[in-house]
């Protein structure tokens, strides 16, 4: 049958092509079911390069984000107009507004106290 685990040997080693270069049994690989054969990254190496790769496209992301918004500008502070006009928009600015003048106010007291 085609796409079928090979079943693994556990006396061998295989060399890792990813970054540790280390020699691991089959069972630290994955098994890849389109090539029909184990991978050549150990399964560390394999996590390790996912990670990167979320990382790096997380920072594009971002970064497509922020060039976005700076070519919208316009755009941008429309929706952000929108949302501040919203009720959700509204109900967080009320909430920001009124924990800064509860800070403010406990500065005061503080102050006062200390005079
Ligand atoms: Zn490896």
């Amino acid at each position: 049958m085609k796409n079928e685990k090979k079943p693994l040997s556990k006396k061998v080693k295989i060399k890792c092509q990813g970054e540790c270069q280390e020699f691991k049994y089959q069972n630290e690989f994955y098994f890849n079911y389109v090539a029909e054969n184990y991978s050549v990254i150990c399964k560390e190496c394999d996590k390790t390069r996912k990670r990167i790769w979320y990382l790096e496209n997380k920072k594009k992301a971002d970064k497509q984000r922020k060039a976005w918004q700076k070519e919208n500008y316009e755009l941008h502070l429309e929706h952000q107009n929108k949302y501040n006009n919203s009720a959700k928009g509204k109900a967080v600015q009320k909430k920001y507004r009124d924990k800064m003048k509860k800070e403010r106010e406990e500065k005061k007291k503080k102050i006062c106290l200390k005079v």
